[in-house]
């Protein structure tokens, strides 16, 4: 069988993968920062991590996945400036920053059950662990990584020798173009806030007491002290888009390698590629161009249509968000659908010789760093294959919609149109017009047809009969 190949950002290399503790692996994926609505550029991350445990799963290993929730210390700017982006948003909505972290923490939770992401093991949120990050703190304190200025307490990144080691960072150059306004007393531009103090005067939503004063953590501090929490010092890989390995994900190097005196913290470092937009734009909240799993539904692709589309890429590439290309993998996705559909009909047993080339050159994609588009080739290869019998495209197509999470051969109702509600009421009212059209009893048909209108219900034709959605909320 072929061995386990990953690309790790630190090393810059692939390497055979194998987990610290044979049979388990620990993931580590930064979340959401719970203050808007995630966009789909977020969602590839977590499509992302998701493929990777599912195929880990898939070859025996037992995975524990951990994704944060970021509910304080994000500042608007990644350099420990400008507001916290939780007290932004509630001050402006007019509520408390936990109603505003409940709100997208369920917005975001729903996107994953749609998407047919498995739930993380643990989900831990930052406002929950602070004692730990004041913990990690103290540690970092005692090494003498620490010093004081007027705003919080920051970390010496000249005191710690493999700082530029994970993004191949150039300091001397980032210290010569070292931007007017960087906060002031800090050592270098690179260091960052480990602690922040509340201001004086101004009274935030979120603070604590700590060693230091009142103030929040930073926001690095989070996922360098829950990874320790949930996964111990070390662990197997740590995932996130590559635009956090910069600043985000080296700084929590530092803490954790600093902190708990250990190298490498992490055995894998995977990063995926953005979602790109049409003319080379990056998706982002502040650039106002940002698309979200609803926008998607409302034009009627389906959320697993999404994830069909991600499949079509690998991680590590670009992938270009175009209307052409969510259309094309929407029709792409339910002819794929159909076909695992009318294979389930199929009766009888398969031979597993037979099929077993096939898999294996489906584990072999992914075992190759994760290679999801040459693993949907082998896919459609069985799918549309003259040679091999109906049973074995079936059974195959059984075993590989573990790893992919299509939800292939599913009833359409549970699976492709996943957009659909049900309402046993609606349901009925929607039978009973349907009924009356069949019946030529135009009157009641759109007298029914009009009551739902009035609740904000709209009857769409779809392929599998007339089905409703809600048109406002
Ligand atoms: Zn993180």
């Amino acid at each position: 069988m072929t061995q386990i190949e990953f690309y790790d950002t630190r090393t810059r290399t692939r390497r055979p993968f194998e987990p610290l503790e044979p049979g388990k692996v620990g993931i580590y994926t930064c979340g959401p920062t719970v203050y808007a609505e995630q966009h789909v550029g977020n969602l590839r991350s977590r499509l992302f991590s998701d493929l990777l445990k599912r195929f880990l799963q898939s070859e025996g290993f037992e995975v524990t996945h951990v994704i944060n929730i970021t509910d304080v210390g994000h500042l608007v700017s990644d350099a420990d400036e400008g507001e916290d982006k939780m007290e932004a948003a509630a001050r402006k909505a007019g509520q408390t920053a936990e109603e505003i972290a409940a709100h997208y923490t369920e917005l975001w939770r729903k996107d994953g059950i749609a998407v047919n992401c498995q739930p993380p093991e643990h989900n831990p949120k930052a406002t929950e662990h602070i004692a730990e990050q004041i913990e990690l703190g103290q540690r970092l304190e005692a090494g003498g990584y620490l010093y004081r200025i007027e705003d919080g307490i920051y970390f010496d990144t000249s005191k710690f020798d493999r700082y530029a080691e994970l993004a191949g960072l150039d300091l001397e150059g980032q210290a010569e173009g070292a931007r007017i306004g960087v906060t002031e007393g800090k050592r270098n531009p690179s260091d960052f806030a480990v602690w922040k103090f509340a201001e004086e005067g101004v009274q935030r939503l979120q603070e604590w007491d700590s060693p230091w004063g009142r103030g929040f953590p930073g926001w690095h501090l989070e996922c360098s002290a829950m990874s320790v929490r949930y996964l111990g010092e070390r662990f197997d890989i740590h995932t996130g888009g590559i635009d956090l390995s910069t600043v985000h994900h080296t700084n929590e190097v530092a803490q954790s390698e600093c902190g708990y005196d250990c190298h490498p913290w992490v055995q894998f470092w995977m990063h995926n590629e953005f979602l790109a937009l049409p003319g080379d734009e990056k998706m982002s909240k502040s650039k106002g161009n940002v698309k979200t799993l609803n926008d998607l539904i409302a034009r009627g692709i389906a959320p697993l249509a999404f994830r069909y589309f991600f499949l079509q890429a690998h991680y590590r590439q670009q992938q270009n968000f175009t209307d052409e290309a969510i259309q094309a993998a929407a029709k792409g996705f339910k002819r794929l659908q159909k076909i695992a559909l009318d294979l389930e009909s199929v009766e009888g047993e398969g031979d597993p010789a037979v099929q077993a080339p096939y898999y294996e050159r489906f584990r072999e994609a992914l075992a190759d760093d994760l290679n999801a588009p040459r693993a949907m080739a082998v896919v459609w290869d069985v799918a549309r294959s003259d040679d091999l019998a109906e049973v074995d495209r079936r059974d195959l197509l059984r075993r590989f919609d573990p790893v992919l999470g299509l939800e292939l051969g599913a009833p359409a109702e549970t699976a492709a149109e996943e957009a659909w509600e049900t309402d046993p009421r609606i349901d009925d009212l929607v039978a009973q017009r349907t009924t009356a059209r069949q019946a030529k009893d135009w009157d009641t048909a759109d007298r029914i047809r009009d009551e739902l209108a009035a609740e904000g219900i709209e009857i769409v034709d779809s392929p599998e009969g007339p089905r409703w959605r809600r048109t406002s909320e």
